[in-house]
């Protein structure tokens, strides 16, 4: 087995730059622990690195990554719930003050989901997984005069909601959130565009931020 090069050449690379760069908060990190103000839950696409799209540095972000950013419901059972205990990890012991649901455009997993299609199954893992989106499916409701490229974008912002409205089925994150101690975010990233856009409550939108940035960086020439 051979690890694959491409790790070690992007590991040499961060020794020559961020590490360089960060070596002291590395270090303080370690001694002091982490504590993130925010936690962000995002799809594990490959396209999609939160701390990437935010230039994070190390500490910044809590983040937990899975297949079409899923939050599942509330579920005191016997069986061990991954992001479940990550978000009790999050707002009890870290005591984050943010939690944002990063979704994306061309979602693989909701595209699956929404055209019922391979790798999905009843017996495979991502089928049942991808069966915690149906109340946004429902909600979004056929494709009727959309193009399909319109309807996935609705599927994708429609199941960020769906896990910020699950985030509440917490008892004790709820009480935190009524009271403003926690605030939640949905946000969407166009992976072709780069651009990001955030969810206005009120309205049910999701709007471009920096926009005016994104547009100056496109009106220049690329080198
Ligand atoms: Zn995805």
């Amino acid at each position: 087995m051979t690890f694959p090069t491409q790790l070690i050449d992007g590991y040499r690379a961060f020794l020559y730059a961020r590490l360089r760069q960060e070596q002291d908060r590395y270090a303080d990190l370690a001694r002091t622990g982490q504590s993130p103000q925010v936690m962000l839950i995002g799809c594990a696409d490959s396209r999609v690195s939160p701390e990437v799209i935010f230039d994070a540095r190390p500490g910044e972000i809590f983040v937990v990554r899975n297949v079409a950013n899923i939050v599942p419901p509330y579920a005191p059972d016997a069986a061990a719930h991954g992001v479940s205990a990550a978000l009790e990890f999050g707002v009890a012991a870290l005591k984050v003050k943010h939690i944002i649901v990063l979704g994306h455009a061309q979602c693989g997993g909701v595209k699956a989901f929404a055209e019922d299609a391979a790798p999905l199954g009843p017996s495979d893992f991502i089928g049942k997984w991808m069966a915690l989106m149906q109340p946004a499916l429902d909600k979004v409701g056929p494709r009727g005069a959309l193009s399909p490229d319109d309807y996935l974008c609705k599927l994708e912002q429609a199941n960020i909601v769906n896990s910020l409205d699950n985030l509440l089925t917490f008892p004790r994150l709820a009480k935190q959130i009524e009271r403003g101690e926690v605030q939640i975010h949905g946000a969407f990233f166009g992976v072709a565009t780069g651009r990001l856009s955030v969810l206005d409550r009120a309205s049910g939108e999701f709007r471009p931020v920096a926009d005016e940035d994104h547009a100056r960086l496109f009106a220049q020439p690329r080198f």
